[in-house]
């Protein structure tokens, strides 16, 4: 007889604070630990947050281990009075909760000062329910813990994603990659676009987006930015990565010259990319980014190599006297033009001695709209040696902020398009 596959585990991930039902935070950990749980084979298929109510995070607990195999557990395992999540657990299992020596040495150590001067709520974190391990935490205070109830394996950690992290990784990725050993490879990558519409992606990859395809495509958007996720699943990796790049070559035939980026999704890090590999040189000048696209680009390491400058020229007068855009095109045109938009590119270029240059002016709203030029109206212009080419865009309905930010990301896509020797759109 043989013996029977090993089963998927199920996973059941469970948030806990009140700061995450308020809305102060985003549960960034729930989304960090189900992209570690995926490729392990443990399908994650419930998820729950709770205040911090002893009685809602018992309930929490109970429901979780009555469906789930694994269920991981962060937050509210401070030492404060609202960290309630060891005493719910233990009333949940019906476990006493036991004093740990070693919790409070390691405590003492980390903390470089005597035991017996660690005040009364550190004490507290040193109690575990009975029959539970504790999970060590070289990276904070608080101990993780791991406890069992029947089949299921429960996994608390603090709530700060540093900490998180770094007990996931040492503790308790090992324990479920021995557990739960996993039946198929499961891998994934994704690919990023940006300046193509979801609906048309979606339409363009319907193949492959059905329910239980394999390779299996989905999409996320967010920022403009559309994501397209492959996952492909098979008996070993070499069978699982055959079918992801099959996956993956689709999706990319698909996507075009909207592609920037696969695994890593910054439109800046694209950006810098391109240019330094193709030793391209770039300059902006920006109106209603006020520096943004600059910005952005400089957050990648090593671009002071590409960079050259940014403009910041919000005013009529330092459109002219920065760039030498001319009174008259002002004049007959407006600020918020693709003339205005091509002095502008032209004159960064001239001044900088850059390869690229790209300009951004634009109505960001929310005042300041007419029906000629309404808000979200943003006009871009490319300068390179061999032409200048002007873009409109209308960013009808979005806020501030979003126009902006999104102008900032097309400004960066054209110089990426440029460097990389692309088609503007
Ligand atoms: P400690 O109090 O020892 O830092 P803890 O387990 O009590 O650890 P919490 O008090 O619940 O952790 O959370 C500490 C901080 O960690 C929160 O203020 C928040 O910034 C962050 N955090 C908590 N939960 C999450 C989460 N689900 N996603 C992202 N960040 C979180
Ligand atoms: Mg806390």
């Amino acid at each position: 007889m043989t013996a029977p596959a090993p089963q998927r585990a199920d996973a059941e991930l469970l948030s806990i604070g009140d700061e995450l039902l308020y809305g102060d935070i985003l549960d960034t950990n729930q989304a960090w630990l189900a992209q570690q749980l995926l490729p392990l084979g443990v399908r994650v298929r419930y998820s729950q947050t709770v205040g911090d109510e002893t009685g809602d995070i018992v309930a929490a607990f109970k429901l979780a281990i009555s469906r789930a195999q694994v269920v991981v557990v962060t937050g509210g395992l401070g030492p404060t009075a609202d960290d309630l999540t060891i005493e719910a657990l233990g009333k949940a299992l019906g476990a006493e909760l036991e004093f740990h020596e070693e919790v409070m040495d390691q405590m003492a150590a980390r903390l470089k000062r005597p035991k017996e001067q660690l005040s009364g709520s550190n004490r507290k974190q040193a109690y575990i329910p009975k029959g539970a391990a504790v999970l060590q935490n070289h990276w904070g205070t608080a101990p993780g813990v791991h406890a069992r109830a029947g089949r299921a394996h429960i996994f608390l950690m603090p709530g700060v994603p540093r900490e998180m992290k770094a007990i996931y990784a040492h503790h308790i990725e090992p324990v479920l990659k021995r557990e739960f050993p996993a039946p198929r490879v499961i891998l994934r990558t994704y690919l990023y676009a940006f300046g193509i519409p979801e609906s048309r992606v979606g339409e363009r990859m319907q193949k492959y987006m059905a329910a239980g395809s394999n390779p299996m495509v989905g999409t996320k958007v967010s920022d403009g930015i559309i994501g397209v996720r492959v996952v492909a699943e098979a008996a070993d990796e070499p069978a699982a990565r055959k079918l992801l790049d099959e996956g993956a070559a689709f999706a990319r035939e698909q996507l075009k010259e909207g592609l920037f980026a696969e695994d890593d999704g910054s439109i800046a890090a694209a950006t810098g990319r391109a240019l330094l590999e193709k030793k391209r040189t770039v300059a902006f000048a920006e109106s209603c980014t006020a520096g943004l696209a600059s910005a952005m680009l400089a957050e990648v390491p090593g671009i002071s190599a590409a960079l050259l400058e940014g403009a910041v020229v919000y005013s009529n007068a330092a459109k002219v006297r920065a760039c030498g855009v001319k009174e008259a095109t002002l004049a007959e045109h407006g600020a918020v033009s693709a003339e205005t938009a091509r002095e502008l590119a032209e004159g960064i270029r001239a001044r900088s001695g850059a390869d690229i240059a790209v300009s951004v002016t634009g109505v960001a709203g929310p005042d300041g709209g007419t029906a000629e030029k309404p808000v979200g109206l943003v006009y871009f212009a490319l300068a390179t040696a061999e032409r200048t080419v002007a873009l409109r865009r209308l960013m009808a309905g979005y806020d501030r902020q979003t126009i902006r930010e999104r102008s900032a990301a097309i400004a960066l896509d054209l110089v990426r398009r440029a460097a990389l020797g692309l088609a503007a759109e």
